[in-house]
């Protein structure tokens, strides 16, 4: 023990907050578990509370992972884990103990807190999606309805039916309560289903097994309690899933729109830049993709801002200025504010856009493009400036270091007098080994394209490798130059919008998927 005179301090009291990080998806953790996430100083997470909830946590903080898959394998003991959050809280931290779905349903919260309070350590605890509420959501079956049950029980499926002196009261269960909701359920389903028929459910009530609810992979399967057992050993359903036992299950023709939307069950790799929008991951997922987002390549500011800056000091002499990538927007703005300019300095020139993305982007700064060409390519950009008229014109185009010379070559032959400066470059990012993983398992359906580069620096980052994994993927490309680059490099495009757009890039994989 160190002790403290009145220069240091106390350790200011630390506090352990249980959270609910819901079923999953990890969007379905509440607004205030996110809020603490975001502060957590320690966080103990278990497998069933999603990784992908693992990027809120502030990067300086202890991650620990406490395991318990099945039940069986344990990272840590629950002694163990109680002993750790009374630590962390001791020594002052901020301790978010993050648990999959509820912690107070089949969570062990209880034991956790009862621990903490027995030592008055401060905490909290806040609810979440339970996966009993997802699974039956996201398989399409409302847990109550007024027409068919009107109460419903969780149960855990953990203890084996058989056992003599059950805890749970099968008769009263069996007849007394309409929805049954089994966690834990799937290694003792023969039993929970004999049982239930045994203590007088009729043996054609419906039953949905649901595995991984709400996430990417989720599977159900649906029976009656007579077969459900069955129908789980065929098609191989293992843990973690609910089985789901009422005639509420009837619905889920009807209202099962989770597993029905377009791009369901198909796992797309997004190859892009690391900083770029991830406006393509988000409209894949909204129709029900699975992404793997793969960086091929990673952005930097260039080797030295001379030309740029040259360029910003004599802004004033240019008639055009012209971005044909949000990317460069970006770099060339940072730049611009760096040093101490704003987009009022920028009032000489006109400013062109490739296209509505990037016009978008430039609207951020608050410049309005003067010009978007009909088709959002270099060329359609280079021959809608020629189309103004460039002759005598001077033209500033600030974009990446290796890029393609068409629209400076098109402008000079138009007697223009164009300056290309380098507003970033293209470098390969460190950590590309887990997206090669991927491949290598051959989950990947799709490998998606948004610019040449991408196909190129995922080639090379494939290697020699290149045939083997991509053995059976699809391709899709977003315009012509893109595709043309691919087919250059022996892959095949299958898909491809006729506008270069992400939003039309989306809309032609949902078609060929379900066209
Ligand atoms: N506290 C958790 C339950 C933990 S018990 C909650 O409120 O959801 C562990 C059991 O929960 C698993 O065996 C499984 O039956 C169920 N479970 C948790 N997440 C699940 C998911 N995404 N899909 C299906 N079942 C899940």
């Amino acid at each position: 023990m160190t002790t403290h005179n009145e220069l240091q301090p106390a350790v200011r009291p630390g506090k352990v907050y249980l959270i609910g990080a819901g079923p999953g998806d990890p969007t379905l953790i509440t607004v205030k578990g996110l809020e603490l996430l975001k502060r957590a100083e320690v966080l103990v997470y278990d497998y069933l509370a999603s990784p992908k909830l693992l990027k809120y946590v502030p990067k300086d903080a202890k991650l620990i992972y406490a395991g318990k898959k099945g039940g069986v394998h344990h990272a840590h003991t629950q002694e163990e884990i109680n002993q750790m959050l009374v630590d962390h809280a001791r020594a002052g931290r901020v301790v978010v103990r993050l648990k999959g779905g509820d912690p107070f349903i089949f969570g062990r919260g209880g034991e956790e807190i009862e621990e903490l309070a027995k030592y008055g350590i401060a905490f909290e605890v806040v609810p979440g999606v339970t996966s009993a509420s997802a699974a039956a959501t996201y398989a399409g079956v409302p847990i109550t309805h007024r027409e068919y049950t009107s109460s419903v029980a969780f149960v855990t499926g953990h203890e084996d039916p058989t056992k003599e002196n059950s805890n749970i009261a099968w008769e009263k269960l069996a007849t007394g309560v309409g929805t049954l909701i089994f966690y834990m359920g799937i290694k003792n389903l023969p039993s929970i289903t004999e049982n239930l028929i045994k203590h007088g459910r009729d043996p054609q009530t419906p039953v949905a097994v649901v595995r991984w609810a709400s996430t990417p992979i989720q599977k159900s399967v649906v029976g009656t309690l007579t077969d459900i057992a069955q129908v789980v050993k065929q098609e191989n359903i293992q843990p973690p899933a609910l089985v789901v036992v009422g005639e509420v299950v009837k619905l889920r023709d009807t209202i099962n729109w989770f597993e029905k939307r377009p791009l369901f069950g198909k796992r797309i790799l997004v190859t892009r830049t690391r900083e770029q929008a991830s406006d393509l991951v988000r409209l894949l997922e909204d129709q029900g993709a699975d992404c793997v987002e793969g960086a091929t390549i990673a952005m930097e500011p260039p080797d030295s801002w001379d030309e740029l800056d040259a360029a910003l000091d004599r802004i004033g002499d240019y008639q055009w200025l012209v971005f044909s990538s949000i990317n460069a927007i970006r770099y060339f703005f940072e730049r611009l504010h760096a040093r101490g300019m704003d987009s009022r300095d920028l009032k000489g020139p006109k400013v062109a856009a490739v296209g509505v993305a990037t016009a978008e982007a430039l609207r951020d700064y608050g410049i309005r493009a003067d010009l978007i060409p009909r088709e959002f390519t270099g060329d359609g950009l280079a021959e809608s400036l020629v189309a103004q008229g460039v002759n005598g014109a001077r033209v500033l185009i600030p974009r990446a270091k290796k890029a393609r010379e068409i629209l400076p070559e098109t402008l000079r032959e138009h007697g223009a007098l164009a300056d290309v400066v380098t507003v970033y470059q293209n470098v390969r990012p460190r950590d590309y080994e887990m997206v090669r993983q991927e491949l290598a398992e051959g989950g990947i359906h799709m490998v998606t394209f948004t610019s040449s580069s991408t196909v190129t620096n995922f080639l090379e980052m494939l290697g020699a490798d290149r045939d083997r994994l991509l053995a059976g993927v699809t391709f899709a490309a977003i315009g012509p130059i893109t595709a043309k680059t691919a087919a250059k490099h022996g892959l095949a495009i299958d898909v491809q919008p006729a506008s270069y757009t992400i939003p039309a890039l989306v809309d032609a994989i949902v078609d060929f998927y379900n066209g």
